[in-house]
C-alpha cells in the first residue's frame, strides 16, 4: 500500500496542531462533530427527494463510544460518507476552506486563541490523537474506504467492509503526560458529556453515548438493597436551542434556569433580550441583563462578549465584538446561519455583518433600558446602581462620542427631590429664569449637602444634582450641555444668576483683601469675596477647568504626575469671622495673619483637600487662647 504524502501547506499546519497547541485542545470534539452534523445535513437534505435513502429525519445521529483499553474514542455518523476520492480531496489537504487564513493568523498574531474561534477542522483531531482511521461508505455505493494516518507523515487509504453507509472516526488518544490524565479524560464520559453541552449541545440531531448508570438490582430486599451497573444510550445534547423558540412559548423559569447554568450567576437574570431579524443578516439572538454584577465586573479580567453560534455550533465563547462597549455587562448568545462554521474560519472579514448584528442588538438593549425607566423605575434604579457606571463611562468616552445615545439613562442624586433622577426630568422643572444645570461633585452625598458652596442655591430651592462618582466630575466637559442647558459647577466659580447676589461687596474692603493674598501667597490662585456663602465664613473653589475631585483622581491614579485644580478661596465679607479679621488687621497684624491661615486651612478641609502642616494648624488653633 502507497504512503500517500500530506501538501506542503497542510503539512506546517498538522506541525503547529501537534505540537504548538496546548490551549483549547479539547475543539477537536466540536469540529469532529459538526463534520458529521454536516455530512447528516446532506443525506438528510437528498432524503427529502429521494425515496431510494430510506430514512426518515428522526433516524439520523451521531454516535460517540469509546474503548478504555484500546484507547479510542469513536464519532460515527450515519451521514453522507465519502467516496475514495473524496477522502483523497477531503482529507489529504488540510481543508482547502479557511484554513490558509488560519495559518496566516498564526504566524502575524502568534496567538494560539485563534483556534478556538476558527473552524479549525479535521486536523485538530491530532491534537489529542497519535493515529486517526476514518471508515467510510458514501451513499450509493456498496465498497467501504479505510483512511488512516498517524499525522505528520502522511496517510494511507485502502478498500474495506462497511455494512452501513456514513463515517466513523476512531481516534488513537496519546499517552498522558506524568502525573496527570489530559488525554485520557478523552475518553471518559465525564469529560465528553462535557464537552457535547459547552460546544455541541444545540446541534440538530441527537449525539448519543452508552452511560452507564447504577440501578437497583430487581428482587433485591429492601432492606438490603443490591445495586448494579447498567449501560444505556443516552442523548446528550438537547438540540432544540432556546433561542430559536418563539419567547411567548418559554417560560420564565426556563430562561432563568439557562441563563444561570450557562452564565453561572447564582441569581435569575433582571431582563431577557429576544430578537429575531431577518435581512442583510439573519440571526437571533437571546439576551440577558444580569441583576448584579459579578465580582469581575469592574476589573481588568473581566471578559466581555456574546456566545456565537451558527448552525447549532458553537464558534465562539466571548465574540466581544457583538457587543458595544457600553452595554457589555450583557451577557447571551447570538445565532446566524449567515456565519456557517467554514465562514466564521474567516471571521476577521465578516466584520461587515458583524457590525450589523451588533449595532441592532444596541438598540434593542438601549429599548429594553428605556422600557425599564419608564415602566419600572424600581428595577432600573438597581439595574442603575450595577451597571449605571458602565453607562456613564461609555457617555463620557471618546468626548462624549455617545452622549445622544446613552444620556437619558443616566441617574444622578436630585437636592431637592432627594432620589435619583434623569437630566430629561431635572430640566423639566427648571425655572424659567435658571439657565444652567447646576451639579455639585464630592465624595458623597452627605459632604455635599453640607457644602458651604451649595448654601445659595439651596436657599433658593434650586436643584443640584450630586455626583458622586469620580466618572461624573468628567461628563460636564464631555457633554457641555443637555437639552441646550450648560452644565454648571455649584461648588466651583460663579453661579450665573443674573441679580443682586452678583455685587459681592469686595470693593469696601480692597485692603484686608490684599492683606489676605499677600499672607498666602501662591497657595492660593485667587481671593474673592463670595456671593454664595449664607452662613459659612469661607470657601475653596477651582473655577473652570480641573476639579478638585478631578485632581483627587488623578493623583490617585498617577502620583508622579500631579495636576492640580485652581485654588479661589472665596470670602463671605457677612460673616463675622471676616469682621474679626479685619478689626485685628488694623489692631494686631500678626493675629490677623493667623485668623487668614485658619481661614485658609478651613477652607482646605471643607473641600475635602488635605491641610498642608497639620501640626502647624492645631499648634495655630491653640494659640488663639494663649
Ligand atoms: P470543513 O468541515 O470546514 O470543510 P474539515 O477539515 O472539518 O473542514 O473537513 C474537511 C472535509 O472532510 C469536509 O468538508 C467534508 O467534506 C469531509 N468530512 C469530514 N468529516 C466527514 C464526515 N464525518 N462525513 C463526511 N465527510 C466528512
Ligand atoms: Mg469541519
Amino acid at each position: 500500500m502507497e504512503k500517500k504524502e500530506f501538501k506542503a501547506e497542510s503539512k506546517r499546519l498538522l506541525d503547529l496542531m501537534i505540537n504548538s497547541i496546548y490551549t483549547h485542545r479539547e475543539i477537536f470534539l466540536r469540529e469532529i462533530i459538526s463534520n458529521a452534523s454536516d455530512a447528516i445535513d446532506k443525506l438528510c437534505y437528498r432524503s427529502l427527494t429521494d425515496d431510494q435513502v430510506g430514512m426518515k429525519r428522526q433516524d439520523f445521529a451521531i454516535t460517540i463510544t469509546t474503548d478504555e483499553e484500546n484507547r479510542t474514542l469513536t464519532v460515527s455518523d450515519n451521514g453522507i460518507g465519502m467516496s475514495e476520492k473524496e477522502l483523497e480531496d477531503n482529507l489529504g489537504v488540510i481543508a482547502s476552506s479557511g484554513t490558509f487564513q488560519f495559518r496566516q493568523e498564526m504566524d502575524e498574531s502568534d496567538n494560539t486563541d485563534v483556534i478556538g474561534q476558527f473552524g479549525v477542522g479535521f486536523y485538530s483531531a491530532f491534537m489529542v490523537a497519535d493515529h486517526i482511521s476514518v471508515v467510510t461508505r458514501r451513499y450509493g455505493e456498496e465498497q467501504g474506504w479505510r483512511w488512516e494516518s498517524d499525522g505528520v507523515d502522511g496517510y494511507t487509504i485502502e478498500p474495506c467492509e462497511k455494512e452501513s453507509v456514513g463515517t466513523d472516526i476512531i481516534m488513537h488518544i496519546k499517552p498522558d503526560g506524568e502525573e496527570s490524565n489530559e488525554f485520557t479524560q478523552y475518553l471518559q464520559e465525564y469529560t465528553l458529556r462535557r464537552l457535547v453541552k459547552k460546544y455541541s449541545d444545540y446541534i440538530r440531531f441527537p449525539i448519543r453515548m452508552l452511560v452507564t448508570h447504577s440501578r437497583r438490582k430487581e428482587g433485591s430486599p429492601d432492606d438490603k438493597p443490591e445495586f448494579e451497573d447498567v449501560q444505556e444510550m443516552e442523548t446528550l445534547n438537547s438540540m432544540v436551542p432556546l433561542w430559536q423558540r418563539p419567547k411567548s412559548e418559554v417560560t420564565k423559569e426556563e430562561y432563568d434556569k439557562f441563563y444561570q447554568e450557562r452564565f453561572g450567576d447564582f441569581a435569575p437574570p433582571q431582563s431577557v433580550i429576544t430578537v429575531s431579524a431577518e435581512g442583510s443578516v439573519t440571526y437571533k439572538a437571546l439576551l440577558f441583563i444580569p441583576s448584579q454584577a459579578s465580582g469581575l465586573y469592574y476589573t481588568q479580567d473581566f471578559e466581555p462578549g456574546l456566545q456565537l453560534y451558527s448552525s447549532g455550533v458553537m464558534i465562539m465563547d466571548k465574540c466581544a465584538d457583538l457587543l458595544p462597549e457600553c452595554f457589555n455587562f450583557v451577557r447571551g448568545v447570538v445565532e446566524s446561519p449567515d456565519l456557517s462554521l467554514n465562514i466564521s474560519r474567516e471571521l476577521l472579514q465578516h466584520d461587515r455583518q458583524l457590525k450589523i448584528i451588533s449595532n441592532n442588538l444596541e438598540k434593542k438593549i438601549r429599548g429594553e433600558l428605556e422600557r425599564m425607566l419608564r415602566d419600572d423605575r424600581e428595577g432600573y434604579e438597581k439595574f442603575f446602581k450595577n451597571f449605571g457606571r458602565r453607562l456613564k463611562v461609555s457617555a463620557i468616552d471618546g468626548y462624549g462620542a455617545k452622549k445622544e445615545q446613552l444620556q437619558d439613562l443616566l441617574l444622578f442624586y436630585s437636592s431637592t427631590e432627594k432620589k435619583q433622577v434623569t437630566l430629561k426630568e431635572y430640566v423639566s422643572r427648571m425655572p424659567e429664569e435658571q439657565k444652567y444645570i447646576y451639579y455639585a461633585t464630592g465624595a458623597s452625598v452627605e459632604t455635599m449637602d453640607h457644602m458651604p458652596q451649595t448654601e445659595l442655591l439651596k436657599e433658593r430651592n434650586m436643584e443640584i444634582l450630586y455626583f458622586t462618582d469620580q466618572a461624573d466630575g468628567f461628563l460636564p466637559d464631555a457633554f457641555h450641555s443637555y437639552a441646550d442647558k450648560p452644565f454648571r459647577s455649584a461648588i466651583d466659580g460663579d453661579l450665573g444668576l443674573e441679580d443682586k447676589e452678583q455685587e459681592n461687596g469686595e470693593e469696601e474692603h480692597q485692603e484686608c483683601f490684599d492683606f489676605i493674598r499677600e499672607t498666602l501667597g501662591e497657595r492660593v490662585n485667587q481671593v474673592k469675596a463670595s456671593n454664595k456663602l449664607k452662613t459659612h465664613p469661607v470657601c475653596m473653589t477651582s473655577g473652570e477647568g480641573l476639579t478638585f475631585e478631578m485632581e483627587k483622581y488623578f493623583h490617585a491614579v498617577q502620583p508622579d504626575m500631579p495636576m492640580k485644580a485652581q485654588r479661589i478661596l472665596e470670602i463671605n465679607v457677612k460673616h463675622p469671622a471676616f469682621t474679626a479679621l479685619e478689626s485685628a488687621r488694623i489692631m494686631d497684624e500678626e493675629k490677623a495673619e493667623k485668623y487668614v491661615e485658619i481661614l485658609y486651612n478651613q477652607a482646605l478641609l471643607i473641600a475635602g483637600l488635605p491641610v498642608e502642616d497639620p501640626t502647624a494648624y492645631t499648634d495655630l488653633l491653640c494659640s488663639l487662647w494663649q
